[in-house]
């Protein structure tokens, strides 16, 4: 099974809030949604992320909600009929009525919009598709001229052609939205229009006071798409848990041809310091419209996957477009192609450990790594309690899927955002050999791996404690002959016998053997007391029961055994571990 290893951001809008179009979307590989802010109101994003969460749930999949602070943005109102037609040349009011627009007069959504103005200036509307020049402006009617027309449809975009950036960069409504993100347990939060780190260090105070006590601070994601934002990007980077490149608004701000640049430099900084990356906006654009992409697009969806990102993203097209889950299926399948072809090469090789500060956590992973390569493993199985191991992980950039196993659901859907890692819930257990196995357990059922497959697990021996990173194992993803309740705490491997054999062959020497019996007998007693160990389909009361009066037994067990018990008849060794209640067969399994 081919797991896509670079994430899918999907914006939901009008066509992405339907029960339906969302399940097909979840099915077509929507890992993150994104809940836009910008548009819609607090009631409708409640009703879609529960939607979201509800869906992913029965589907048996993790998606992560990111809500996105629409940040200083300074839009346009509602239009007339939901869009009407700029005429080049038209001589256009703007201002604040919040009436419906027509095709002389724009409302404005922001006040500051008239302070940050002089007449003369040019500014663009809707990713700079139209563009209007400023006649005059008395407080806050403005007139303009008309100088690349078009649809204006609603709440579009400003972005002023100069250099004054006197807006605050959390407003009021950001405010509001933020207390909703914590309130619906958001699994990211995305600033938009991120100038400084002060502009992510006061998000995070702001949230840290929103935050009930006790519970996990939500991840934020800083939006780079201002040309301050890019200088600062050092500082931005050290208060930020994620980073997008923003491709929308920077294009307007810095120029088109400064976008490839900035991001690959953003990507390899981020690949570096081990933060995941999106990369965002136009990337299936024509797919809003079109059932195929444009060549173009196939390729820029390639090659960010090829410069390392973590996260592609879609916007109109999954929020407007035609076909929400058709256009998230293009995607897959591009970074699939890509993914297939390309190794992403290690961030930092297994062999270069030139970072003497490098904990321990980071060169397990590492060395998780190299050996995921050395013995040719199909999965890196990570149960972990703050998915920090994982992260870790993703950092080194693995070519097989690191599968999270944690208990804790916030932590499954935040790691959606984060390059090749899948996650699995699990329970808490008292011993490491119950973790590993259970891992192994739940990796199979998912058909993250296969049966007989090698894998490699990573974790903490310190269970439930994070950060604690130092055990790596190599072990054969094999399905248990036999699953019972465990008596004693031990793996043993044994030659199996079954009652028959002993009755027909006479007495051999029990004490290598381990007694198949699917019926525990009297006849049974004498052998099991002497052999390695037991395992019966009989509960352990029903055996006691059979013993003679005044004898105990502490024989290794396995008791009330479930399994196909004619094929232990073809075992000849066996791996009995009664820590877990699990029996193996030998044969099927390698590197145990
Ligand atoms: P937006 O951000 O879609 O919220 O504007 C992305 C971008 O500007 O590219
Ligand atoms: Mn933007």
């Amino acid at each position: 099974m081919s797991v896509r290893h670079t994430k899918i951001v999907c914006t939901l809008g009008p066509a992405s809030s339907g029960r339906a179009v969302l399940a097909d979307m979840i099915r077509s590989g929507m890992d993150v949604a994104r809940v836009n802010m910008s548009h819609g109101t607090h009631t409708s994003h409640a009703r879609t992320i529960r939607l979201v969460r509800s869906l992913a749930e029965q589907l048996g999949r993790t998606v992560g909600i990111m809500a996105d602070l629409q940040g200083p943005k300074l839009r346009t109102g509602v239009m007339q009929a939901g869009g009407v037609d700029l005429q080049e040349g038209a001589s256009i009011t703007l201002d604040l009525n919040p009436e419906p627009g027509t095709e002389s007069r724009i409302p404005i959504q922001a006040e500051e919009f008239f302070r940050m103005v002089v007449k003369s200036d040019r500014f663009v509307i809707d990713d700079g598709l139209l563009e209007l020049a400023i006649l005059d402006i008395a407080g806050t009617v403005m007139r303009a001229e008309v100088i690349h027309g078009g649809l204006l449809r609603d709440n579009k975009g400003i972005n002023l052609l100069n250099d004054r950036t006197a807006v605050s960069p959390l407003t009021d409504k950001d405010r509001v939205d933020l207390e909703f993100a914590v309130q619906q347990e958001a699994d990211w939060i995305a600033l938009s229009f991120v100038q400084g780190p002060e502009n992510v260090a006061e998000v995070k105070g702001l949230m840290y006071g929103l935050l009930p006590a006790g519970s996990m601070p939500i991840p934020v994601m800083s939006k780079i798409e201002k040309p301050g934002a890019v200088t600062a990007i050092d500082d931005i980077m050290a208060l930020s848990d994620g980073i997008m490149v923003a491709r929308g608004d920077l294009g307007i701000e810095t120029g088109p041809e400064r976008v490839p640049l900035i991001q690959k430099d953003l990507i390899r900084r981020c690949n570096l310091a081990g933060m995941p990356v999106v990369t965002a906006t136009q990337m299936l654009e024509s797919m809003m419209h079109n059932p195929r992409p444009s060549r173009a697009e196939a390729s820029d969806v390639a090659n960010a996957v090829i410069d390392g990102t973590d996260c592609i993203m879609l916007s109109g097209e999954t929020a407007m477009g035609r076909d929400p889950a058709h256009v998230i299926r293009t995607m897959a399948s591009i970074v699939t192609a890509v993914e297939n072809e390309f190794a992403t090469p290690p961030l930092r090789s297994a062999s270069d450990a030139d970072d003497p500060a490098e904990g321990i956590a980071d060169s397990v992973a590492r060395s998780t790594v190299h050996l995921v390569d050395a013995v040719g493993a199909s999965a890196i199985l990570t149960p972990t309690a703050s998915g920090g191991t994982a992260r870790n992980l993703s950092r080194f950039r693995p070519s097989v899927p690191i599968v999270a196993l944690t208990p804790n659901p916030r932590v499954r859907s935040m790691l959606t955002v984060h390059h090749g890692i899948q996650s699995l819930p699990a329970e808490d257990h008292d011993t490491s050999d119950e973790v590993i196995q259970d891992a192994i357990d739940r990796a199979l059922d998912s058909g993250l791996v296969e049966e007989g497959d090698r894998v490699v697990i990573t974790a903490g021996t310190v269970i439930g404690q994070s950060g604690m990173t130092n055990m790596i194992t190599v072990r054969s993803a094999s399905r248990p002959l036999f699953k019972g309740v465990g008596q004693g705490s031990k793996r043993v491997m044994g030659s199996c016998v079954q009652l028959a054999e002993i009755l027909h062959n006479g007495i051999i020497d029990p004490q290598d053997c381990i007694l198949v019996a699917p019926k525990f007998t009297p006849e049974c007693i004498e052998f099991a007391s002497h052999s390695l160990g037991l395992i019966t389909g009989c509960s352990a009361e029903t055996v006691a029961a059979m013993l003679p009066e005044g004898c105990t037994h502490d024989w290794l067990a396995i008791y009330g055994a479930v399994g196909d018990f004619s094929r232990a008849a073809e075992c000849r060794t066996l791996i009995m571990d009664t820590i877990t209640g699990r029996v193996f067969d030998l044969a099927q399994v390698r590197n145990i």
